[in-house]
């Protein structure tokens, strides 16, 4: 089966008067994230992954700092383009699993709602989701909110194994396709799922 896997990073510090946005939540807490957008820290770790897995680009790439409309932007948008890319690029999420890293507000207790919103913004299940969190000890960084995350893709499509094989039968002797049939289907010797006709009798009896 074709799978792909992405990875993404960002930080963003700490500011005052600015609301807390972490992964399409409105958190609590007395000082939100200096950015150009709304700050996401987390979902724009997340787009950059997606974007990654299939080879499209970082979120500068679509959505430049440099342009006004995304001066306030919901992160969420970015990360609809890029789940945009992955579905254009003929793949699935599996799973994602992120890291936090940040001293305050504590994570572990939104944990579980943060992991639902996320879920529910890629379109996958709960449990496809991972939201880990870790205080930034000993790096002296207690003024930044810092975001990791994996994800794992899987192809739409045929599992590439297949289409070989039945590249292999299209081209191939009698053995060869004897074989990739043997491999997709077991023993039976029907092979109307290759797409490819045989004649139903030895040609040899021709001569
Ligand atoms: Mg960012």
């Amino acid at each position: 089966m074709s799978m792909r896997i992405g990875y993404g990073f960002d930080s963003h510090a700490f500011k005052a008067g600015v609301p807390l946005v972490i992964g399409g939540l409105v958190i609590e807490h007395s000082e939100g994230l200096a950015g150009h957008s709304d700050g996401d820290v987390l979902l724009h770790a997340i787009t950059d992954a997606l974007l990654g897995a299939v080879s499209a680009g970082d979120i500068g790439t679509f959505f430049p700092p440099s342009d006004p409309r995304w001066k306030g932007a919901a992160s969420s948008v970015f990360l609809q383009t890029a789940l945009e890319e992955v579905a254009t690029a003929g793949y699935k999420i599996v799973n994602i699993d992120t890291v936090l890293v940040m001293a305050q507000p504590k994570i572990v207790p939104i944990a579980g709602e943060l992991r639902e919103r996320v879920a529910e913004l890629l379109g996958v299940k709960p449990g496809e989701v991972g939201i880990k969190a870790k205080t930034p000890e000993g790096l002296g960084l207690d003024h930044v909110a810092m975001a990791h995350c994996t994800v794992l893709l899987e192809s739409l499509h045929a599992p590439e194994a297949l289409e070989h094989m039945v590249a292999t039968a299209d081209a191939g002797s009698e053995e060869e396709l004897n074989a990739v049939v043997e491999g997709l289907i077991g023993s039976r010797r029907d092979i109307s799922a290759l797409g490819r006709k045989v004649t139903p009798f030895d040609t040899d009896d021709l001569t």
